[in-house]
């Protein structure tokens, strides 16, 4: 008899019961999203909230979800960086972040205590990951990042099914790349300067060319160089996480689709030909767009609801 893999045991499950509903909220820097829905073919609702202060923001949040009311379970993906350590006294908070007014507030404690219901929390980033991983371009893999190339830079890690975490979420958008011979630009991150997100990202590509990346001819040099800071940064995802697919998202990557095939190229050449990774030799399958696009980040936060509902113990927020 073939062995099912977890997956395929949970999508059976998952046809043999009724759908739970979920709320889903994406947290973003600049808006939220909330979802009220079992999966991408049956959104019941949606809420766009803009971030302004963490009171003003989460009580909106919380009058939309009053409003719902059945749902059995809420998935938060947040903007960073939260605390992921269950044990730890700031779990569920976004922790030290650069937006102001932000630092230290509890999101998931405050919702989580306010509706009684199982609750899931993780970041945006591997929030979109378990979104792309459930309905989107990795779907048939157990085994994948999720890279959102916008005003910054995030890799979320889904590793046999589980969003990878220890003491928070990875941040492999603040590796260093290999600078390319000859380029000496500082970068723009305000904590390493030329790290991946100080060369590649959609700030970055502001800083250096004085123009946005929509507006940024395609054939102008500067591209080179992000593909390169980007191929240099999955080379360490490829042989760290040793995903079977890389999905790239955010706004730099969607609206310059050019961008896909010298990171291929790059990364080929960064890796060479290295033996114990076959399925790299086919480069278009292991970088890929995204497929759910903006609604990856709710749709993974009906995830993250789905999963608080298979193991409710686990989880510090259900009593009201
Ligand atoms: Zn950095």
């Amino acid at each position: 008899m073939e062995l099912l893999t977890n997956r395929a045991t949970r999508r059976i499950a998952l046809r043999m019961t009724a759908l739970p509903l979920i709320a889903g909220v994406e947290l973003g820097g600049t808006k939220c999203i909330c979802i009220l829905a079992t999966g991408p073919d049956d959104i019941r609702d949606e809420v766009r909230i803009p971030t302004t202060t963490p009171d003003e923001t989460l009580g909106a949040i919380e009058a939309t979800l009053a409003k719902w009311q059945d749902f059995a379970a809420i998935g938060i993906a947040s903007f960073g960086p939260v605390s992921l350590d269950r044990e730890a006294d700031d779990y569920g908070r976004i922790t030290a972040t650069t937006k102001p007014g932000w630092s230290n507030t509890d999101v998931a404690g405050r919702i989580g205590k306010r509706f009684g219901v199982p609750l899931g929390f993780d970041s945006d980033v591997n929030g979109a990951a378990l979104g792309e991983g459930a309905w989107g371009a990795a779907a048939d893999v157990a085994d994948h990042a999720y890279v959102t190339v916008g005003t910054g830079i995030g890799v979320g890690l889904v590793l046999h099914d589980e969003p990878v975490a220890g003491l928070s979420h990875a941040e492999l958008g603040h590796i260093r790349p290999a600078r390319t011979p000859g380029d000496d630009w500082p970068g723009s991150c305000v904590f390493h300067g030329a790290c991946a997100e100080g060369l590649a990202s959609g700030t970055a590509i502001k800083a250096r060319t004085g123009i946005s990346a929509d507006d940024l001819a395609e054939d102008d040099p500067a591209w080179d160089l992000v593909a390169e800071a980007l191929a240099q940064m999955l080379h360490m995802v490829t042989l760290t996480g040793i995903p079977r697919r890389i999905v790239m998202g955010g706004g730099v990557m969607v609206g310059c689709p050019f961008l896909f095939d010298p990171v291929r190229a790059k990364l080929a050449r960064s890796l060479g030909g290295y033996g114990a990774l076959p399925h790299l030799d086919r480069m278009t399958d292991f970088i890929v767009p995204a497929k759910l696009g903006g609604d990856a980040g709710p749709l993974g936060a009906i995830v993250l609801g789905r999963r608080a509902l298979d193991c409710a113990d686990r989880t510090p927020f259900t009593t009201p």
